[in-house]
This record gives structure tokens, sequence and C-alpha cells, in this order.
């Protein structure tokens, strides 16, 4: 165990992830629905399986990265998922934004098998995954956590454990809501300064700055050209989708809902990224709300 990983989920985080576990030269064996983006690692490689239940059949440590709840529960306990064939004492990390309690009934589930459940969801965008940049908010048992943080530091640089199971699926909730909040606010800042006729790269400089400085103003500005290489300069593809802002805006409103805490920004902007997604902004990165804004303004 060490240089051997199964990887499930190959999208726009995951197959970064995954290429960079083989440039660390372990042995990755990897399964996707969608053939390009196996080949995207096999290209450098990574082998290919047929399904998860063939990964966790060989694999003793098993990472999965895909959109949310009913693809993660499908991929464990599905006919060909990781539990018909996991192993005792397998290590499965979990890096999907999903509800902290369908991570708990995943590790009730992993216990019952004798393999170890962590949550490990991740912060940091496309271009951290791509550069092993990213932050791994960790739950899970605390004598298996410098296990997990072998590898999840190959994939990122900070790795930080939470506490039990579901509360890295917590830390990320809190995180995302914070950022949907401010790519809304950042969006309108823009848009506005642009209305008033000022420059956006000028505008971007002088909030990066000031008091309004976010990561939503300065390292991925929704305003196409500021900065380039991200997102908003590329026609808002790749990214992160506006559907999948969408539903960790849901997951922390039922969070908020479960613990009675007001949060009436992350209800607002959870309603703002719910609408977008019934458009063709859908599968665009989140950062096109600044183009939902302008859309919506008045000629
Ligand atoms: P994505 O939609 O680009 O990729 C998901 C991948 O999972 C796809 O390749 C899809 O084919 C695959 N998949 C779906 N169902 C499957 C199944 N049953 N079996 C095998 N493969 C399956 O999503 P992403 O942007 O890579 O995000 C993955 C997770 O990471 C999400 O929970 C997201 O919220 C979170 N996240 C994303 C970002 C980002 O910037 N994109 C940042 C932090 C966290």
């Amino acid at each position: 165990r060490g240089d051997a990983v199964g990887f499930v989920g190959l999208g726009n985080m995951g197959a970064h992830m995954a290429r960079n576990l083989v440039k660390n030269d372990y042995d990755v064996v990897v399964f996707d629905l969608n053939e390009a983006a196996v080949k995207s690692v096999t290209d450098v490689g990574g082998k290919s399986a047929s399904s998860p239940a063939e990964i966790a059949a060989q694999m003793k440590t098993i990472v999965t990265m895909l959109p949310s709840s009913p693809h993660v529960k499908s991929v464990y306990t599905g006919d060909n998922g990781i539990f018909s064939t996991v192993q005792s004492g397998t290590l499965l990390l979990d890096s999907s934004t999903i509800d902290p309690s369908v991570s708990q009934e995943m590790d009730v589930l992993a216990q019952e098998k004798g393999s170890v459940f962590m949550d490990a969801p991740v912060s940091g965008g496309v271009v951290a995954a791509r550069d092993a940049l990213l932050t791994f908010m960790v739950g899970g048992p605390e004598s298996k956590f410098e296990e997990a943080k072998g590898i999840l530091s190959k994939m990122g640089k900070n790795v930080v454990h939470c506490g039990g199971v579901g509360t890295g699926q917590a830390a990320k909730i809190c995180n995302n809501m914070l950022l949907g909040i401010s790519m809304i606010g950042a969006s309108e800042a823009m848009n506005l300064g642009i209305n008033l006729g000022l420059d956006p790269k000028l505008l971007a400089k002088i909030l990066n700055m000031s008091s309004g400085r976010c990561w939503s103003t300065e390292l991925y500005n929704p305003c196409p050209g500021v900065v380039e290489g991200i997102p908003s300069s590329n026609d808002y593809k790749g990214g992160f989708g506006t559907a999948l802002m969408a539903k960790d805006l849901g997951l922390a409103q039922n969070a908020a809902t479960s613990t009675l805490s007001p949060t009436p920004m992350g209800s607002l902007a959870h309603q703002i990224y719910r609408i977008m997604s019934n458009t063709d902004l859908k599968n665009q990165d989140f950062a096109s709300v600044f183009k939902f804004l302008q859309e919506q303004q008045d000629e």
C-alpha cells in the first residue's frame, strides 16, 4: 500500500488529481463513465478498470471525486460499486462535496466491511488541482489521518483534519457558501464599475489593494479579460460549474435549517444560482454570474 491508488471520477478536478498521483509514481487505476476522461489519465501512465468494483477488488486505497451525493451513493453502494468487493483495511477517501449525512452513511457501511471511510473535500479550483495546490478538509478517525495525508499531500498543499466523518464536508459547505456570496458580490461590483465608466482591469487592481479584495476579485475575477488563464477569460468554460455551486449552496441551506442558523445571504445566493442553473449557464463556470447580471440589465 502507498504505491497504488484507485481513483473514481475524472472530471474537471479528478483528472488533474489522478494525474498528479501518476506523476508521483503511484500505480493509479481509474474509472469514469466518460471515456475521454479516462483516456486523459491513461495517456500519462494510469491504468483503467471497468467499474468501481474492479478497482476495489485490487486496490487498498481509493479516492473518489464525484459531482454530488447520489453519484457517491451509486459508486459506493451500487451493483458494481466499491462496497461489493472492498477488501478489509481499505482506506476510502471521498473528495466530492456532498451532504455530511451521506458521508456518515458511507462510513457506517465501510465499517461493516472492515474498511475506513474519510470525507476529504477540497478547495482551490481546477488550477490548484492541476498544480497540486488544493486544500483538503478531512473528516475521519485521527488514527488514519497521517496515512490519508500521505496521499492527499501529493494533490494539495494543505491537508487539515477537521474531526469525525462529515466534518470535512461541514467546513467545505461553509467555505462555499461564502464563496457563492463573494462571487456574486464581486460580479455586482465589477459590473457597476464598468457601467460607471471604469476600466475593468483598473477597477480589479484597485479592489485588490482595498478592503473589498477577496479570492473572487483577485484570482478568479468574473469579468472576462481581467485575469488570464481562468474560466472567465475562456467563455466560462471548465472550472466549477454553476449547477455544482447551486448544489453546494443547497447543502449549506440544509445545514442552516437543521442547526437553526440564520444565513440570509447564503439563501439569496442559493436562489440566484438555482435560477442560473435553469439557463444555458448551467454547465458554465460559476463566475458566469457576472454574465447573468449583465443579461438582467435594462438597456
Ligand atoms: P465534474 O462534473 O467535472 O466531474 C465529475 C466526474 O464524475 C465526471 O467525469 C463524471 O463522468 C464522473 N462520474 C459521474 N458519475 C459517475 C459514476 N457513477 N461513476 C464514475 N464516474 C462518474 O465535477 P468536478 O468539477 O470535477 O467536481 C467534483 C466534485 O468536486 C464536486 O463535488 C464539486 O462540488 C467538487 N469541487 C469542484 C471544484 C471545481 O473547481 N470544479 C472545486 C472544489 C470542489
